[in-house]
């Protein structure tokens, strides 16, 4: 089975460690190398609108889950206590819904900051209005 180990760095290494999850909370980054074993780098930013990390007795945990489409494995996991847990391949057209939700959720989040009379969501309804999205 596959696991990682939690490595809590400043930094993220240059050189990474198969099964090592690196994760700079300074940065808000983690970084590991794909868990299919293809040695690439995958590099997931930390926040609210993006992966979430939780650390439970030293295990990593990783939401949502871990889609690597722009490498050649394609390869989806979830990373829970450590342990991969293998998800399906996603089809194109369910990559370009996830990248839509995902698009949705930034957008979301933003326009929650900004509030209701923030300004960027006015400039966002009247182009909207202008355009008829
Ligand atoms: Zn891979």
């Amino acid at each position: 089975m596959t696991t990682f180990k939690l490595q809590r760095v400043q930094y993220v290494p240059k050189e990474l460690a198969q099964g090592v999850l690196y994760v700079s909370d300074e940065y808000a980054v983690a970084c590991h190398l794909c868990a299919c074993g293809c040695g690439n780098k995958v590099t997931t930013p930390l926040g609210p609108a993006e992966w979430s990390f939780y650390e439970t007795h030293d295990q990593p945990t990783l939401r949502p889950s871990i889609g690597n489409w722009q490498l050649v494995c394609r390869s989806h996991y979830f990373i829970t206590d450590g342990q991969v847990q293998w998800a399906p391949a996603w089809s194109d057209a369910q990559i370009e819904a996830g990248r839509r939700v995902e698009q949705e959720r930034r957008q979301a989040h933003y326009e929650s900051l900004d509030g209701e009379s923030g300004i960027w969501n006015r400039i966002w309804r009247w182009i909207r209005q202008v355009v008829r999205l």
